[in-house]
């Protein structure tokens, strides 16, 4: 007989939490059917109304704490919440570091790997931390509003603190929105798909302090751009440099293709361990300076470059590490697949006089191919991809070409455990424990350093 979910639509209880997720959702659990549950830690006593039941699981909202976890601190609005920017913001940020341990652990456990884990690296001040924005704007009783979307959802809630921003950034996207509402700029609208301004975009050097404004609209069309430009320089002297994108396509996709410059040179400039480097609207750049200086710091010391090896940096963005590393090493070579990110680290390369880089355009998992082929044997190996981890394809090359180390930085522990999974298949063997370093604190992201040797 089909088993029916032991709880129904709007039930009310009580009820002990027993686990937290990997999406910091609070967990239930009745008759062994599991209650997702918003704002709730493990520990805590709570009464419980339900709100949504499927077959495997359900969700549910506290109406009362019976009791409050230790480890539970004030949070500073729900908002923070209910938009995912800081799903973790209720809970004590040493606690958060030790969650973010543990799920590094749990994922190798389930996989069978005994594989140590060392204590995250946290952040002294664990708020304010981003270098870069991108906030949609909408318009709400005739006003333009900027904000976040509710989770799952097209319900949007303006905010002006975005709590986890650098805070001249929050200034800043205040600043260009004001602008915007006095020149009758109209927001985007999604349903009809019709207005001008949908996103704002601010990126912020930490050390250099030159700031990034990028207007994407739905079409080329910005009437009185110039008039625009010029108030936003006069609002805000510290943007450097105003760029329009167009983005006309239905998509979830903040950048389209195309930019234009209103103002200045298009990209700004940062230092990061002591070396310049331009940052491009499309090219990636870490988005916590602070932690990338200390996650690079690990990952080199790890390298333990003595100057004489080659080393391929696949998935380089704009060549920081690449470039960082450039001085301990022979030769550096770097694959990114955006061409704007590499003309970016190319001229990254000349800014700081390195010559012994060299930079390709493409997928890394065809130039791991061509460079096996063409019997390039490198030394070390660093990959940094994105939240999709490695293809076989990449891994089958690495394992062709033998480098001694791989330097393995990972924004996602599952498919970091699922790659070393696929070295380990080959004789690899993780030599020094896990590093999380936290790149984003108040969120559930996990960023870390893994060292894999023959
Ligand atoms: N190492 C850099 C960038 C890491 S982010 C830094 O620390 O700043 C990952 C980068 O991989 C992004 O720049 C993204 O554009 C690029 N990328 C994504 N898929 C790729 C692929 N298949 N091949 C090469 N690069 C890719």
């Amino acid at each position: 007989m089909k088993k029916l979910p032991p709880v129904i639509k709007n039930q009310e209880f009580d009820t002990e939490i027993i686990d937290l997720t990997y999406q910091g959702m609070g967990v239930a659990k009745v008759d062994g059917y599991p209650l997702f549950i918003e704002n709730a830690l493990p520990g805590e006593k709570v009464s419980i109304r339900v709100m949504k039941v499927s077959k495997n699981f359900g969700f549910a909202k506290v109406l009362a704490f019976r009791n409050e976890s230790p480890d539970r601190v004030e949070t500073k609005g729900s908002a923070y919440t209910q938009t995912g920017i800081a799903p973790l913001q209720h809970l004590a940020y040493p606690a958060q570091l030790k969650f973010k341990q543990a799920q590094v652990q749990e994922l190798l456990k389930k996989a069978h790997l005994d594989i140590e884990v060392s204590d995250a690296i946290g952040m002294e001040d664990p708020f304010h931390y981003r270098n870069k924005a991108q906030v949609p704007v909408r318009e709400i009783a005739g006003e333009l509003k900027t904000g976040f979307f509710k989770k799952n959802s097209h319900d949007f809630i303006a905010i002006e603190d975005f709590l986890i921003q650098d805070e001249e950034i929050d200034k800043a996207i205040v600043a260009v929105r004001d602008v915007l509402q006095r020149f009758h700029v109209e927001a985007y609208d999604e349903r009809a798909h019709k207005g001008i301004i949908r996103h704002i975009m601010v990126r912020r050097g930490h050390y250099s302090k030159q700031m990034m404004v990028v207007l994407v609209t739905r079409s080329k069309k910005l009437p009185m751009f110039t008039e625009i430009t010029a108030a936003i320089r006069e609002a805000l002297p510290d943007v450097t440099t105003i760029v329009q994108n167009t983005n006309s396509e239905k998509t979830n996709v903040i950048l389209g293709r195309e930019n234009k410059v209103l103002f200045g040179p298009g990209y700004i400039e940062d230092q990061l361990n002591g070396l310049t480097f331009r940052i491009s609207p499309h090219s990636f750049y870490q988005i916590n300076p602070v932690q990338t200086e200390k996650l690079y710091a690990a990952a080199f010391e790890r390298a333990g470059l003595t100057g004489n090896e080659t080393v391929i940096d696949a998935y380089s963005g704009i060549g920081t590490i690449s470039l960082s590393m450039a001085k301990h090493a022979r030769q550096i070579y770097g694959v990114e697949l955006v061409s704007e990110a590499v003309k970016d680290a190319k001229e990254n390369a000349k800014i700081n006089d390195i010559d012994n880089v060299r930079f390709e355009t493409g997928m890394a998992e065809n130039w791991m191919e061509n460079w096996s082929h063409a019997n390039l044997r490198p030394d070390v190996l660093v990959v940094d991809p994105p939240r999709k981890g490695l293809e076989p394809a990449f891994i089958e090359s690495t394992l062709k070409m033998q480098p001694k180390k791989v330097v393995y930085i990972s924004c996602n522990p599952s498919t970091l455990v699922r790659d070393i999974e696929g070295f380990m298949s080959d004789g690899y063997k993780v030599t020094k424990p896990i590093l999380p370093v936290d790149q984003f604190p108040q969120t559930t992201h996990i960023e870390t350093v893994t060292i894999l040797e023959k």
